[in-house]
């Protein structure tokens, strides 16, 4: 029998991220420098090995997959992996498998992720204005994404948006993206800007837009009532009661969730980060690539790395600069 993955503060590890690339077709300015470096293609777990790790966790009791990146669906192939990970939907092994991503191949691939057994995308989407789009993404085209969006909900994925509150960007369309999602039947969730990669002139603390101002401007026009529901990850939830409209905020700098923490996050490469906010990690690459033949090797070591799963985050930016700052780029752990 395998036990499940108990970490050393009593969580039960059920849900896994990964990036399967750390290539983009945008390089939103959170998020991407302009001229990224991407890994060299062959130190990227193949596709085959992203369905032998994906599935030694859900061998050992991981119930959530979350497909990510970069951008998940530019992933030459992407669709055998997903269409794998079905034999564990299938028998009940898996609950859910799901994906974030921009939302640019949408149009393409929604029927396919369907028939693979998705039911539920979370979309990236910070503002409703063309030219906004463009400045934030620097690549991305807004109509791209709309069309990818009704061709989500055509074949019968529920969408959920989540849009980065930026100073000075999107705060004047806290309305009318909630309003959009309402028309639509969309969940939307907001997410404080985080300190990830490293920072050069890029100034992240002067992006940063507290949720707690946004929950307040939202206040203004709305009657919010908290939810107790609570995911195991960062977001919480109030309803809107004039439009029943479910809103999340995502709030890793103004709210400490890690006591709740329930996942872990692998990059492209087979690195297993125990916590978004930390530097530590394990290497799972070795164990999989040296036994192709027996995966208890590899089970082993995602033991291993679960017993050194640290107890939270330190991102701080209440002294006006990114404490606890990883050098990482969220595209690298996959956000
Ligand atoms: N490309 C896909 C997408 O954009 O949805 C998936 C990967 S992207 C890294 C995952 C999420 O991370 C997106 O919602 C993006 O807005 C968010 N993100 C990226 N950089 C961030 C940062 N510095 N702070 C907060 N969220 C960030
Ligand atoms: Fe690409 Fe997503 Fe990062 Fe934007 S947030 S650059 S879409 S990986």
């Amino acid at each position: 029998m395998t036990a499940p993955l108990i970490d050393p503060f009593a969580r039960p590890i059920t849900y896994l991220r990964v990036s399967v690339t750390d290539r983009c077709d945008f390089r939103c300015v959170y998020c991407m420098t302009e001229n990224m470096t991407f890994l060299p293609k062959k130190d990227l777990l193949t596709l085959e090995e992203l369905d032998r790790m994906c599935s030694a966790f859900v061998g050992l009791g991981v119930r959530k997959l979350r497909i990510t990146g970069g951008e998940p669906l530019v992933r030459r192939d992407i669709m055998t992996f997903f269409e794998g990970m079905t034999r564990h939907l299938e028998s009940g092994a898996l609950e859910e498998l799901t994906l974030t991503t921009n939302g640019s191949q949408l149009e393409r691939f929604a029927e396919e992720l369907h028939a693979a057994g998705v039911r539920r995308v979370n979309v990236s989407l910070d503002t409703l204005d063309e030219e906004k789009f463009a400045r934030v993404t620097r690549w991305g085209r807004l109509p791209q994404v709309l069309r990818g969006l009704d061709a989500a909900q055509r074949a019968g994925l529920r969408v959920k948006l989540n849009a980065v509150a930026l100073k000075g960007f999107n705060e004047d369309e806290i309305f009318t993206l909630s309003e959009f999602c309402a028309a639509r039947g969309m969940d939307l969730t907001w997410i404080e800007v985080m300190p990830m990669g490293d920072l050069g002139n890029e100034d992240r603390v002067g992006q940063y837009w507290s949720l707690n101002d946004l929950r307040a401007r939202l206040a203004e026009r709305y009657t919010l009532t908290d939810l107790p529901e609570r995911t195991g990850g960062p977001a919480r939830y109030v309803r809107l009661e004039e439009t029943g409209q479910k809103i999340g905020f995502i709030t890793p700098l103004t709210h400490n969730f890690c006591e709740s923490c329930n996942r872990v996050r692998m990059t492209c490469t087979g690195q297993l980060y125990m916590c978004l906010g930390q530097e530590d990690m394990a290497d799972l690459r070795p164990a999989l690539r040296n036994h192709p033949n027996d995966d208890a090797p590899l089970r082993e070591a995602i033991r291993e790395a679960i017993a050194h799963k640290p107890k939270g985050h330190d991102f701080d930016y209440s002294r006006q600069k990114a404490d606890g700052q990883v050098s990482r780029h969220m595209s690298h752990t996959g956000g």
